[in-house]
């Protein structure tokens, strides 16, 4: 299952020490290091867009149906595609806020299943109100994410093969996969380790 999105240097000392069990995806980077003074052989490294590693810890916390990854800002707002759920308007990160459906200050709680992106003036209208106490209408369900999903929130530019890894940990009825048919190819510069 996926785990982690790891920088190409980090990849490169997991394979320097034996910790990668088997690849998917393909080649990324050729890294070269130093010349055997006996051999004269140049060693090389091919980092791949995926990488599983030796070890069941990580993946069994993580792929637990009752695992909640973090909530934080950046993930959230991607999780709602940078869009204001009340207003529908699509802004930058620093324009978006986090809104607690219920207020905290009404009993809600800080989680994933009680927060949406809201624009500024949609938070500030909203105030110490439900959405039915302030007329407003959210336009999604707020969903917690899995911990695959929650992989590829964080993922910024995300290669094709690393993308159709992900989606196969997806739930079947992910809200995500929509969004992802519409993504493009891209390229990145990142590894996903498994
Ligand atoms: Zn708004």
């Amino acid at each position: 299952m996926p785990l982690e999105w790891i920088t190409y240097q980090d990849a490169v000392r997991l394979y320097t020490l034996d910790q990668v069990a088997y690849t998917c995806g393909k080649g990324l980077y050729r890294v070269h290091g130093g010349t055997n003074a006996k051999s004269g052989r140049r060693s090389m490294i091919e980092v791949n867009s995926i990488i599983a590693t030796a070890g069941a810890m990580q993946a069994s916390l993580k792929g637990n149906p009752s695992y909640t990854p973090p909530l934080n800002n950046t993930t959230l707002f991607r999780r709602d595609d940078h869009l204001c759920l009340y207003c529908g308007e699509s802004r930058r990160a620093k324009d978006l806020s986090r809104d607690h459906v219920k207020p905290i200050s009404r009993g809600g709680q800080d989680q994933w299943t009680n927060v949406v992106t809201a624009c500024k003036p949609c938070n500030n209208y909203k105030g110490n109100r439900t959405p039915e106490q302030a007329r407003m209408q959210l336009l999604a369900v707020p969903f917690t994410p899995t911990h695959a999903e929650y992989v590829y929130l964080q993922g910024r530019r995300i290669l094709a093969d690393q993308m159709a890894f992900l989606r196969a940990h997806f739930p079947r009825r992910s809200p995500l996969r929509e969004r992802l048919e519409r993504i493009a190819e891209g390229s990145s510069s990142d590894t996903v380790i498994s």
